[in-house]
């Protein structure tokens, strides 16, 4: 058997302590939820990080035996320190993968892999989201139909301002009339990043299977190709050059 992927899944996790509505739906908080969802796939193994943990549970240790992270912020982007953030990017683009769930496009992670503002228009109604499978063919739609649907969700609309993505996966149609491109990739250095939009905090789309489907397709999908330091060193010619001219 080949070996295990390691994953790790990284929550805020503010609401789940701040917010009744959001505990009722992720009590034991969003990161556990995923992790249980994710455990009904062969091949992972997994562990947990939250932002009140020293440097994040994000170290250079636990990064350098990350295969790829999954990212799940909201109200607390800003306080993820600047060194933490830019580890991961490091780590990103030496091949580590990542997934960037839902709230999250305004990660701080993300925006500096993106170099845009990822800004997009909401709506929080409790919508219906029906999310269209643009690629049949690549391996994050593995077993997922033309559509899958999700009763209850915040709504995410166009624009989002984001680079053009490699390939887009999924495109989102919301009950309101607007359109988002919820499934997004791209590659940036070495590493393989998927954007992913639903997962608002009080509604259980956690557990949706089609939705945890999609992130363990992607987790294997996202899984480094390489693992390369970023250098940019002065190389000698491999063949005898002329002389210089005199000047
Ligand atoms: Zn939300």
């Amino acid at each position: 058997m080949s070996e295990a992927l390691r994953v790790v899944i990284w929550n805020e996790c503010r609401h789940e302590q701040q917010d009744e509505a959001v505990r009722a739906v992720y009590p034991d908080g969003i990161h556990k939820a995923l992790e249980r969802g994710l455990n009904e796939y062969p091949g992972f193994s997994i562990r947990t990080a939250t932002l009140d943990e020293p440097e994040h549970g994000l170290t250079e240790p636990v990064l350098e035996e990350t295969d790829v992270l999954i990212w799940w912020g909201h109200k607390a982007h800003g306080e993820v320190a600047d060194a933490v953030a830019e580890r991961v990017r490091k780590h990103v683009l030496e091949g580590m993968g990542l997934i960037v769930l839902h709230s999250s496009h305004w990660a701080k992670v993300f925006r500096l892999l993106m170099g845009t503002t990822c800004s997009l228009k909401w709506r929080e109604a409790g919508e219906r989201e029906r999310i269209w499978n643009l690629a049949p063919s690549h391996p994050i739609t593995d077993g997922i139909d033309d559509y899958f649907e999700i009763e209850q969700e915040e709504m995410y609309g166009e624009r989002f301002d984001i680079p053009e993505p490699d390939r887009l996966i999924f495109l989102s149609w919301f009950q309101g009339g607007e359109v988002f491109r919820s499934g997004c990739v791209w590659e940036r250095g070495h590493g393989r990043i998927f954007y992913f939009r639903p997962g608002h905090e009080t509604y259980p789309t956690y557990r949706h299977k089609d939705v945890l489907r999609v992130i363990a397709n992607a987790a294997r999908w996202a899984k480094p190709q390489v693992r390369l330091e970023s250098q940019c060193p002065m190389t000698e010619p491999l063949e005898e050059l002329p002389p210089r001219p005199c000047r």
